[in-house]
C-alpha cells in the first residue's frame, strides 16, 4: 500500500540513484514521505545500470543473484519480478600455471594439481572454518594475509590466496583486514549451501535493465520525483534547509540522505565537521576497469574463471552467457574481463584501444582457439569508487551515519560491515537505515504532517 504525503510534509532529497538510493526512495515513499531522488548520470542504476553493447542493451558490470539474497528477492517479489528469476547451475574454473582447471565440486578440488594433498586439506579447512566464524569484528584487527597464512599455510597462500587477493585488491591487499575474506567466503559458501552443494546463480529475465525499469515505474507510482543528469557539487545548509543545485534551478529540502561514495561525500558536504570530513576522505576505494565483449562462440563452460597467473592483465574471465540465456544476447556469448585496481591506478588514464589490445592479446595466449575475428562488440567501462576496502579496524574509521549537521545522513555501501559488496547488502543498508538512523526523523516527519 502507498500512503500519500501531505503537501506541507517534510521534503527529503536522496543523492545518488544507484540500487541503494532507489531502494531507499521506494521504501520511504511507500511509508508516505515526500522524496526526490537525484542522480548525476542520465539514467538510474549506478553500478547496476545498462549500456549499449553492439546490438544489445545489457549491464556495464556482470551481476548474478544468489538463492540466499533474501532482501533482494523480497524486493523482486514486491515489484512483481520474482517469476522472471531464472536459476542456473554454474561451474567455476581456475587458470593457473597456464592451464585451465575446473573447480566446481569436491572431486575436482581434490584433483587440482597445483596444490599437494596437505595444501588442499588446509585450503578446504580454512574455507570451512571461515564459514563457521560469527565474531567477524575480531577479524577486523588481523591483516588478511596473516590470517590466511596461519590457517592455510604458506604454500597455499603463495599459490592460491595471494594471487587471488592481488587480483581482487591489487597492492591494497596488504592493508586489508581478514574480515574481507571472511565475508567473501561466506557469500560463496552460502551459494553452495543448497541441496547437493551445487552452485546456483540466478538472473532476472532482461537483466538489471528490467529490474531498474520496473523499480523506476514503481518509484514514480509511489510519488517519488526523479531528477537525472543532476550531478550535485555541493550540499549546503542555510537556515533550516539544504540547498541543492539541480542543473539550472536551486531547490531546497528539509532533509538529505547521501548515498554516494565517501570520497564524493567528503567533497560535496562542506558543512560536515573536520573529523567527519577526514574520516570520509580517508576511506580507501577499489575501482574497476571492466571490458564487456560479445563473441560469436563460447570460450569456456565456466561462469567465473579465476586467474592466478600474474602475467594475465585481467582478474578473471566471466562468461555471463553460461547463466544468461543466449536469446537475451542475440545468440552471442557475453563475456566480461574485469581488472580491479585502486582508485588512482594508471588504468583510468589509458586509452580504451590500448586496454582492448592488452586484454585480447592475453586471451590469445591463454586460449589458442580464441580468435579475435569472433569479437562482435567490445567496450570498456571504468569506475573509480566501486568498493570501500575494509582496512584494519575499518568499522571504527567511519563517521556516524547521522551526521553532525541536523537532517543530513550518510547511507552508502561503505557501511556494509558484515558482507562483501553486492546488491543484497546494498538493500540491507537502505532498509536498516530506515529502521535505525533515519527512524526518529521519519517518525517526526509523519507527526508534522
Ligand atoms: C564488476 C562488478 C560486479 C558486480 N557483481 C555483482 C553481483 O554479481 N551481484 C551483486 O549483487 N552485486 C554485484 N555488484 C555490486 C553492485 O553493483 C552494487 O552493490 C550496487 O550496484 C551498489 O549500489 P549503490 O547504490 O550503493 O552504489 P552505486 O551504484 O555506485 O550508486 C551511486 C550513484 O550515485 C551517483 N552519484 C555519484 N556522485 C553523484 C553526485 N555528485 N550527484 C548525484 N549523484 C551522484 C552515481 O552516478 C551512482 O548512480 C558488482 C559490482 C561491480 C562493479
Amino acid at each position: 500500500m502507498i500512503v500519500k504525503p501531505a503537501d506541507d510534509s517534510i521534503s527529503w532529497a536522496i543523492v545518488g540513484g544507484g540500487m541503494l538510493g532507489m531502494t531507499l526512495a521506494y521504501r520511504m515513499a511507500k511509508l508516505g514521505h515526500r522524496v526526490t531522488l537525484i542522480e548525476a548520470a542520465p539514467q538510474l542504476g549506478g553500478l547496476a545500470s545498462t549500456w549499449q553493447l553492439g546490438d544489445i542493451e545489457w549491464e556495464r558490470y556482470y551481476h548474478v543473484i544468489l538463492l540466499s539474497d533474501s532482501r533482494l528477492r523480497n524486493l523482486l517479489e514486491e515489484i512483481d519480478l520474482a517469476d522472471d528469476l531464472k536459476w542456473v547451475e554454474t561451474k567455476t574454473g581456475f587458470f593457473t600455471d597456464g592451464q585451465l582447471y575446473s573447480m566446481s565440486n569436491t572431486a575436482e578440488f581434490l584433483g587440482f594439481p597445483p596444490l599437494n594433498l596437505i595444501e588442499k586439506l588446509r585450503l578446504g579447512g580454512t574455507i570451512f572454518y571461515a564459514s563457521k566464524i560469527r565474531n567477524w569484528r575480531r577479524l577486523e584487527k588481523i591483516p588478511v594475509a596473516d590470517w590466511l597464512k596461519r590457517w592455510s599455510g604458506k604454500g597455499t597462500f603463495d599459490k592460491i590466496w595471494e594471487p587471488l587477493l592481488r587480483a581482487k585488491l591489487g597492492e591494497s591487499y596488504q592493508r586489508t583486514a581478514a574480515s574481507f575474506i571472511w565475508s567473501n567466503i561466506n557469500r560463496m559458501y552460502k551459494a553452495r549451501r543448497t541441496g547437493l552443494k551445487k552452485e546456483m546463480f540466478g538472473y532476472v529475465r532482461g537483466g538489471y535493465g528490467a529490474i531498474i525499469k520496473r523499480l523506476t515505474e514503481r518509484l514514480l507510482k509511489a510519488g517519488v520525483e526523479i531528477r537525472t543528469s543532476c550531478p550535485i557539487s555541493e550540499i549546503k545548509k542555510q537556515d533550516d534547509y539544504f540547498k541543492l543545485q539541480l542543473r539550472d534551478v536551486t531547490q531546497t529540502y528539509d532533509r538529505v540522505v547521501v548515498t554516494v561514495a565517501n570520497d564524493v561525500a567528503s567533497r560535496i558536504c562542506p558543512d560536515l565537521s573536520k573529523d567527519e570530513l577526514d574520516k570520509l576522505g580517508k576511506t580507501e576505494y577499489l575501482g574497476i576497469c571492466c571490458a564487456s565483449m560479445l563473441l560469436k562462440r563460447p570460450i569456456s563452460p565456466y561462469y567465473v574463471t579465476n586467474i592466478t597467473d600474474s602475467w594475465v592483465p585481467m582478474t578473471a574471465v566471466i562468461e555471463s552467457t553460461n547463466i544468461v540465456d543466449r536469446e537475451e544476447t542475440g545468440g552471442a556469448s557475453l563475456i566480461y574481463l574485469p581488472k580491479y585496481v585502486p582508485a588512482a591506478h594508471e588504468m583510468f588514464e589509458r586509452s580504451d584501444e590500448d586496454i582492448q589490445e592488452e586484454f585480447l592479446s592475453a586471451l590469445e595466449k591463454m586460449d589458442p582457439d580464441f580468435d579475435r575475428d569472433d569479437v562482435r562488440a567490445f567496450r570498456i567501462s571504468r569506475t573509480r569508487n566501486v568498493m570501500a576496502i575494509p582496512t584494519l579496524n575499518y568499522s571504527n574509521s567511519l563517521p556516524p551515519q547521522k551526521t553532525s549537521v541536523p537532517g543530513m545522513y550518510l547511507v552508502n555501501s561503505a557501511y556494509i560491515l558484515k558482507g562483501n559488496l553486492n546488491v543484497n547488502e546494498t538493500i540491507t543498508i537502505a532498509e536498516q537505515a530506515i529502521d535505525t538512523v533515519l527512524a526518529n526523523d521519519l517518525q517526526l516527519a509523519t507527526q508534522v504532517k
